[in-house]
């Protein structure tokens, strides 16, 4: 076993001072990502900064209408608040299609964020991998890729990001706030997650030390009329092969408002920008609805075993979209 330090942090300046003085030291959330990839030996960090009694667990409404989310808020705490569940029910339901309730408990806002990719290659130290070992080549790319990307990967790694909860986060415009030995920050979610390029072991926008904070989400009538749906391969306990997070104002049978976000189909959620823009305007039937997946999927470069996530994700727009339509026009 290798050793390392542990510390456990009540203030969010001491957290990042600790931080900012070892670039080997790693914020510990729930731990149910970090653990596991230190036991793997993908992780291998000097010390742990345990973040969870920070006065970060609170959900809050914003004097705008929006809700401002804690970054140790716990997924279980996350799903089950009222207000989430009634203006955001798209964030619930993603929360709660991930992981098992124990693993939910433990979980934070902030952790499933910045969770790593489940590429098997990722997680198996014995192989090459580009985002662990940079320039050792990716070999999903000529080996099991079912389940990796379809849209914005590289010729230098097609991994996808596994959270729920960020597919719907993005939807609705969130933004992550952070804080550094520097000051505090803030990002859109859309801009969190850089590009995969030529260096996919750049993951995040996020200054070196970050200590995410939290996420707000602005005022947003559509999102209480929004939906996740997640494909997995079992019923229960799975990650996504594909994912939708949509919301939908409908009125006289034309679009008025739509948000539309994918899971597990990219190196981060992935705003259905393309979509969206066709969809505004348009009537609210399954044509406009699969000519907004097409717009969008256009642009998938699907590899040799994963082409089927480019039907997968056109039926789940249709039908997600469709039933929302529906619930409109009653
Ligand atoms: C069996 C299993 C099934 C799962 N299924 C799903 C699923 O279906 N869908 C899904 O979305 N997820 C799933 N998960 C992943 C799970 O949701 C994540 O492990 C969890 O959300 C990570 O949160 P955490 O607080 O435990 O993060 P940690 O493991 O504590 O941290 C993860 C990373 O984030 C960093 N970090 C944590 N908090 C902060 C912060 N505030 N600021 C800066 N950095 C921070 C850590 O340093 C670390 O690098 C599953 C996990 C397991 C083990
Ligand atoms: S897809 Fe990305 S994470 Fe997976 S092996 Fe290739 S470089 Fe590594």
């Amino acid at each position: 076993m290798r050793e390392f330090g542990y510390r456990r942090v009540l203030d969010v300046s001491g957290a990042v001072a600790l931080l900012d003085a070892d670039p080997d030291a790693r914020f510990l959330g729930g731990g149910t990502n970090l653990v596991d990839l230190m036991k793997t030996g993908v992780e291998r960090p000097a010390r742990l900064v345990d973040i969870r009694e920070l006065p970060l667990d609170r959900i809050e409404s914003a004097p705008d209408g929006g809700l401002r989310i804690g970054a140790t808020v716990t997924n279980s705490d996350l799903a089950a608040h009222p207000e989430v569940r009634r203006r955001y029910p798209a964030l619930a339901q993603a929360v709660l299609a991930g992981a098992s309730g124990q693993l939910r408990n433990m979980a934070t806002v902030g952790g499933n964020l910045l969770q790593r990719t489940r590429c098997g290659y990722f997680a198996d130290v014995t192989k090459p991998c580009n985002k662990r070992v940079p320039g050792s080549g990716c070999p999903a790319i000529g080996g099991d890729h079912r389940n990796h990307a379809i849209l914005g990967a590289s010729d230098h790694c097609v991994a996808t990001h596994p959270s729920d909860m960020g597919v719907a986060l993005t939807a609705f415009d969130a933004v992550v706030s952070y804080e550094t030995a520097a000051g505090p920050g803030e990002l859109p979610l859309t801009d969190l997650y850089l590009p995969v390029g030529d260096t996919p072991h750049r993951e995040t926008a996020l200054p070196p030390g970050a200590l995410i904070t939290g996420v707000t989400l602005p005022p947003a009538p559509v999102a209480a009329h929004s939906r996740y749906r997640k494909v997995r391969e079992r019923a229960s306990y799975a990650f996504a092969i594909g994912s939708v997070a949509a919301a939908l104002d409908v009125r006289d049978g034309v679009v008025r408002d739509a948000r539309l976000a994918f899971g597990a189909v990219a190196s981060r959620p992935w705003r259905a920008t393309r979509a969206e823009a066709l969809l505004a305007g348009a009537p609210a039937d399954a044509a406009t609805f699969a000519a907004a997946a097409d717009a969008e999927l256009a642009a998938a470069r699907p590899l040799p075993d994963n082409a089927y996530k480019g039907t997968l994700m056109r039926n789940l727009v249709v039908a997600v979209l469709t039933e929302l339509a529906k619930e409109a026009g009653r």
